[in-house]
């Protein structure tokens, strides 16, 4: 059953309390898409700028569908999770090829989609064409939670289903685009999820987490799982103005991405080590004499499921030898061209060449 008297008192605080954002002021399914994807990966300060670059390159959906998935990664370099920036521009072309460049209009149609999920779809169709379809992103989750004191956890398969019938019931179907926007944004302004500013809150009197002076402990989670270790060297290889590169093509972490030729150990390992193994041994076949230096040791990058320790090796050979020829051998001053992921755009921000 409906209770519509929360999205009241959401949408009259919503209206006085929002932020001016520049995709507020689009009812574009595709300005809503590209908002909402960038919005999962980063804070909005950040995200701002990746929004109005994005769009000032790829204004409609045809735009990107026809950009090379180099260029479009390199526009979501610095994101993140790219694999969310490749089934975008998949998405994309399935609109313009087999929707003739008109995005869906049901829930079902956006949901197809490639890499559009529960979430994105919900947004997408509340928003554009004020269809009741409840959106549920961490911001929801949490005020739920706390408005209910619901102590099922937010990432079990129950907890899901619980949180569901919750934002269902609360839905106002009349006005559910901005429903959706008014809860959202209560949980990024005003159930923040450290010290939420409860005096404040709109909803106090029926917040069943502040009645129990137990804000804190919602939302409720899973334990974590631990993350998995990995030991990455790169070397940046210089043979007179060239470097070289590698496209990742597995499927694996930044996929799509580029990097210096790589070579990864199962445990933490140094020089001496490295020398002993295959890929090193491969990599430098008939190079001549190297010049090797460590530019950075046992950088610490966390992933969402890995910690990555990586060093960087600058290394001059004296010839191109075999091993080198698989890679992509590019002048050192076109490596600002291509996308990289965070971890390698920062070594080269912190050492530029040799
Ligand atoms: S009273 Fe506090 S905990 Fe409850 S919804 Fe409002 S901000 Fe969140």
């Amino acid at each position: 059953m409906n209770d519509n008297s929360y999205s009241k008192i959401l949408v009259s605080w919503y209206e006085k309390h929002r932020r001016d954002l520049p995709w507020r002021h689009s009812s574009d399914p595709y300005v809503i898409w590209i908002s909402e994807v960038i919005l999962q990966q980063t804070r909005v300060a950040q995200g701002l700028a990746y929004f109005n670059r994005f769009m000032a390159r790829f204004p409609n959906v045809c735009l990107l569908a026809q950009a090379s998935e180099d260029e479009v990664l390199k526009y979501w370099e610095g994101l993140g999770y790219y694999s969310r920036a490749r089934n975008l521009h998949e998405a994309a072309r399935t609109v313009c090829e087999k929707h003739g460049g008109v995005f869906p209009r049901t829930y079902a149609g956006v949901r197809a989609l490639k890499g559009i999920g529960d979430y994105t779809a919900a947004a997408i169709v509340s928003f554009s064409y004020g269809l009741p379809y409840p959106v549920l992103d961490g911001n929801v989750f949490r005020v739920l939670s706390r408005l209910f004191a619901v102590a099922t956890p937010i990432d079990s398969t129950e907890g899901k289903k619980t949180f569901r019938r919750l934002a269902e019931m609360l839905l106002d179907e009349s006005n559910p685009g901005l429903h959706n926007q008014a809860i959202m944004e209560l949980g990024a302004l005003q159930c923040v999820p450290r010290q939420p500013d409860c005096p404040q809150c709109p909803l106090i009197y029926k917040c069943m987490a502040y009645a129990e002076g137990a804000v804190s402990a919602y939302p409720v989670k899973q334990a974590k799982a631990k993350s998995r270790p990995r030991y990455f060297h790169f070397f940046h290889i210089l043979w007179g103005e060239y470097t070289y590169l590698q496209r990742r093509e597995a499927k694996d972490i930044w996929q799509g991405l580029y990097q210096f030729p790589l070579v990864e150990t199962d445990g933490p390992a140094d020089f001496t080590d490295l020398q002993q193994a295959e890929d090193f041994r491969c990599l430098f076949q008939r190079c001549g004499r190297l010049e090797i230096s460590v530019r950075r040791q046992n950088v610490r990058h966390v992933l969402s499921h890995q910690v990555i320790y990586a060093t960087f090796y600058s290394v001059r050979v004296e010839q191109e030898g075999e091993g080198l020829r698989s890679y992509l051998r590019v002048p050192a001053a076109d490596l600002p061209g291509y996308a990289f992921p965070r971890l390698l755009q920062n070594y080269l921000q912190e050492c530029p060449d040799e």
